[in-house]
């Protein structure tokens, strides 16, 4: 029997779950039958961990008596396939006789709006864990969500990479679609938005003037304008000009703008004044790294997310591990988790241990840390770096302070610099020149390398 057959004998018995079957089980589109285990593809995010959490002893008995194995699955989402298969969805409702079920219909209204705004569906407000470190950020967004263009306007989300901006930023939008769904919602990643704008100039023809037109209607022509990780404008002055007519057209016409940023816009250089101070004019809220017990809270959300269970000294374990980015947090929860699957064991702290191989100290790093180890390294006192002495050796290891501090605690300009009694302004030239310098000078790349591994120990 070959997988299609397996599939289709299988989806016979699983037909009894009734509504979540059309949702969720027949889209799915088998891929390969290998090793007692059938791989099947889905067009929504959320499938494959919804179904192993509430339909797991189905799939698994419905494939045993399909192959009288005791066969496995996995369940991938594929944007791909996901479009396909909305394209075609629409199509079957179009041309079909029969009426389609208002589910259907909703289900599928739904998947349309969230697809042409660009958004993934794991990133709502019901899968984020609020702790101290975003609890202003979360309720500026929700505020935002719902009351779209009425109190803050723009909304200027920043932080260090892998803290939720662009979770909390997708999750305002997934919150209109669904409550506000006459609203247009559309996403954008400042990188992509240039690249587009680039493709748009570079191509020649008559049509170039229309070409623009389209681009920019694109974005001017909704109501919620989310645009993620601006700090990618540097420099890029043409896309500048062209977000700052966007800028204006928008908040001018009171539509809602929702703004990303790894860090504040007057430490983006080359921003000019008038951008600046228009993202500046609303509301700006950071986020930070979450404290040990969102860490946990986040591991449980998202092993529950995905149907999994573990011991709770592996959330433990983990959360003390990786401190600063929430994103690595969760990598590293995946990996055991696909580990735990593969050899098909319990996700025990022994288990986790010998996967992810954790330096057994796990102390977070401090500032403290980083100031002590940098000043020994380049032989001066903690003093001169407090100091305003300004000889080369000073300034030099002092600097190097600043961007090992940014590199492992994702500390902001403002708080290191608040802690070596320096401007923000200061810290932040300090950090783009070691970064420079770095990529040509290989005796300073040495160095830095070196005090990073005596800081981790
Ligand atoms: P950023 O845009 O700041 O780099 P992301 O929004 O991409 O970060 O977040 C990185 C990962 O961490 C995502 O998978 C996101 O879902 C998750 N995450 C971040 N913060 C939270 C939170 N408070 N609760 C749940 N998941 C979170
Ligand atoms: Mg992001």
């Amino acid at each position: 029997m070959d997988y299609l057959e397996i599939w289709e004998k299988a989806k016979e018995e699983l037909k009894e779950i009734g509504l979540p079957y059309s949702m969720w089980i027949e889209p799915l589109q088998p891929v390969s039958f290998d090793n007692n285990n059938m791989l099947l593809v889905t067009a929504h995010a959320l499938a494959p961990q919804l179904i192993k959490s509430q339909h797991n002893d189905k799939m698994l008995s419905a494939l045993k008596h399909a192959t009288n194995t005791d066969a496995s699955y996995k369940i991938f989402y594929d944007e791909d396939y996901a479009q396909k298969y909305q394209k075609e969805k629409k199509k079957e409702l179009l041309t079909r006789k029969k009426q389609p079920t208002k589910e259907e219909i909703m289900m599928n209204n739904l998947a349309q709006m969230q697809s042409s705004a660009n958004l993934n569906l794991k990133y709502k407000f019901s899968n984020f864990v609020v702790g101290e470190n975003n609890r202003m950020a979360h309720a500026v967004a929700m505020t935002v969500a719902q009351n779209p263009a009425k109190k803050y306007n723009p909304l200027f989300i920043y932080g260090a990479s892998g803290l939720g901006k662009t979770h909390l930023m997708q999750a305002i939008g997934h919150y209109i679609i669904f409550n506000k769904p006459k609203l247009k919602v559309k996403y954008i990643k400042t990188e992509e938005y240039f690249n587009e704008l680039i493709k748009n100039l570079q191509t020649g023809g008559n049509d170039k003037t229309n070409r623009m037109d389209k681009f920019r209607q694109k974005y001017r022509n909704v109501d919620v304008l989310l645009i993620d990780d601006i700090q990618f404008l540097e420099s890029k002055t043409f896309t500048m000009e062209e977000i700052f007519h966007t800028f204006d057209t928008l908040h001018n016409n009171n539509k809602q703008i929702v703004i990303t940023s790894d860090r504040l816009p007057k430490d983006i250089p080359t921003l000019p004044d008038r951008l600046r101070t228009r993202f500046e004019m609303g509301i700006m809220v950071d986020l930070t790294p979450p404290d040990f017990e969102t860490r946990v809270a986040i591991l449980k959300n998202l092993a529950e997310m995905s149907g999994i269970n573990a011991e709770f000294s592996v959330y433990e374990y983990i959360a003390n591990n990786f401190v600063n980015n929430v994103r690595e947090l969760e990598g590293a929860f995946n990996k055991v988790s696909a580990f735990a699957d593969i050899e098909k064991t319990d996700l025990t702290l022994e288990f986790a241990k010998k996967v992810l191989k954790c330096e057994e100290q796990s102390k977070q790093i401090t500032i403290f840390d980083i100031v002590e180890k940098t000043a020994k390294f380049y032989e001066v006192t903690v003093d001169d770096f407090l100091s305003s002495a300004r000889n080369q050796k000073v300034s030099n290891a002092r600097r190097v302070a600043v961007y090992v501090a940014r590199e492992l605690t994702k500390m902001s300009f403002e708080a290191i610099g608040e802690y070596l009694n320096k401007k923000h302004t200061t810290m932040l030239y300090s950090y783009d020149k070691i970064k420079t310098d770095m990529k040509t000078d290989r005796e300073l790349e040495n160095s830095v390398k070196e005090i990073i591994k005596q800081i981790k120990g």
